[in-house]
């Protein structure tokens, strides 16, 4: 449709004194919102520098450094202006540039916070962020990481893959460099549990190695675990009966390569199992869902829906369900998931992608229906510890962009008449803090 030209003048002439009248933002709820301490429901910290240390590894399961590069949308480039301030606010960077002289100053900054806090560093951000709390997700914890400041996530899409990945591998150039790192995972699950070999069959897999291990987890610290499957397969988890994966199972533990239905039908015997027994230790399952993770990534096979057979089991209603990145751009079908009793969704990532503007579109959408359902996130992370962007200024960036998001949506909702101040403010302390409090059983609320 083309608008007449005299319309849009017309149409602008009256708008703009409007626009100006009123900022978006009640200041009085910005600062209320502001001074809350936020748990963060998915980051991804590193562990603090050590000068001459073996780089950090364990920051995630399947980095996406480790495939092909891929367009990253505007907010997560490095030259992304909002990068900057982070920089001024954490290290005094006194430059409003990103010239390679002065990112040799920043990264001598850098260098010298690290020297000072030492193994506090990451404690030090997390201050920096307004961030109470921190879910880490990580293959594992280590110094300068722990509770009650960090508490872990732990990975468990190895746990789907006992058998010889090689053609479920050979899909794509993304999924050939991570699947190799899934099936040196569970070898180090297995030595974790002091195995050396697999059972030869599926019911001893899963109770001396499945069950053990997310027993295992629960007892290192542990307060949810995370599945990022969706950069290996669709989402749609099946229901198979036991007796066909058992078989599928017994047919390889010894060797020879499944067929791709045959794994699948595996998978998903395996991840309903999984999420069952998360359920039974108390411990929620996060799910990685969003449209952005590589080149070849199937972003049909990540939207939420894919996921609502899962959510609809009988079997897994003593299980909770966290929509990591909230679905992003596919935030309807969220919120349809949300509605159900034992799905939450969290925005993390979307804190680094989108503006405040844009992101508080989405969660008034949320918080009108159901408020009690979604958390803050950051997703802060980086690639290594010299990387100009780090995990601190992501969060940093992250933390302000949710509370401009979250204020911008609860003025508009007051501003309405749909809720009260006091209701805008309790709302923003569920959202920043006491649901992710309740559902992990930490913090105060
Ligand atoms: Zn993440």
């Amino acid at each position: 449709m083309v608008r007449p030209l005299g319309l849009l003048i017309a149409i602008a002439a009256v708008a703009t004194p409007v626009l100006r009248a009123q900022s978006p933002v009640d200041s009085g709820l910005m600062s209320y919102i502001a001074a809350i301490k936020a748990i963060d429901n998915h980051a991804h910290p590193l562990l603090p520098v050590v000068p001459g240390g073996a780089p950090d590894t364990d920051y995630d399961a399947l980095p996406l450094g480790a495939i092909p590069a891929f367009p990253l949308p505007a907010g997560l480039r490095g030259d992304n202006p909002a990068n900057i301030a982070a920089w001024h606010a954490l290290y005094g960077y006194p430059f409003d540039d990103t010239s390679a002289a002065h990112i040799k100053t920043l990264l001598e900054l850098k260098a010298g916070v690290a020297r000072d806090r030492g193994d506090r560093a990451a404690e030090w951000a997390l201050d920096q962020m307004g961030t109470d709390v921190m879910l880490a997700n990580r293959v594992a914890m280590g110094r300068g990481l722990g509770p009650p400041r960090f508490r872990w996530v732990a990975f468990v899409d190895a746990l789907l893959l006992p058998l010889n990945t090689a053609r479920e591998a050979a899909a794509t150039p993304d999924t050939r460099p991570l699947y190799p790192r899934e099936e040196r995972l569970l070898r180090r699950y297995l030595t974790a549990l002091s195995q050396s070999s697999l059972p030869p069959t599926l019911d001893g897999y899963v109770s001396s190695i499945v069950t053990p291990t997310l027993e295992r987890m629960k007892r290192d610290g542990a307060v949810a675990v995370k599945f990022e499957a969706a950069y290996l397969r669709p989402l749609d988890f099946g229901n198979p009966p036991a007796a066909a994966a058992a078989a599928v199972y017994a047919r390889y533990v010894h060797g020879g390569l499944p067929a791709h239905a045959e794994y699948r039908l595996l998978q998903d015997y395996l991840f309903r199992t999984i999420a069952r027994e998360a359920g039974r230790l108390g411990l929620p399952v996060h799910i990685h869902c969003m449209y952005l993770a590589g080149g070849f990534y199937r972003v049909s096979g990540s939207r939420p829906m894919q996921l609502e057979d899962v959510f609809n089991d009988p079997a897994l209603r003593h299980t909770t369900f966290v929509l990591l990145h909230g679905g992003w751009p596919f935030v309807g079908e969220t919120l349809a998931m949300i509605g159900k009793p034992n799905v939450y969704a969290d925005f993390s990532l979307m804190t680094g992608v989108l503006s405040p503007h844009t992101l508080a579109g989405v969660l008034r959408e949320w918080l009108e229906e159901y408020p009690e359902k979604v958390l803050y996130g950051s997703d802060a992370f980086a690639d290594h510890n010299d990387d100009p962007v780090g995990w601190a200024d992501e969060g940093w960036v992250s933390a302000r962009t949710g509370r401009r998001a979250l204020a911008n949506a609860l003025t508009a909702m007051m501003r309405d008449g749909d809720i009260t101040r006091e209701r805008a403010q309790e709302i923003a302390r569920m959202v920043l803090r006491t649901n992710a409090g309740s559902l992990y059983g930490i913090g105060t609320p």
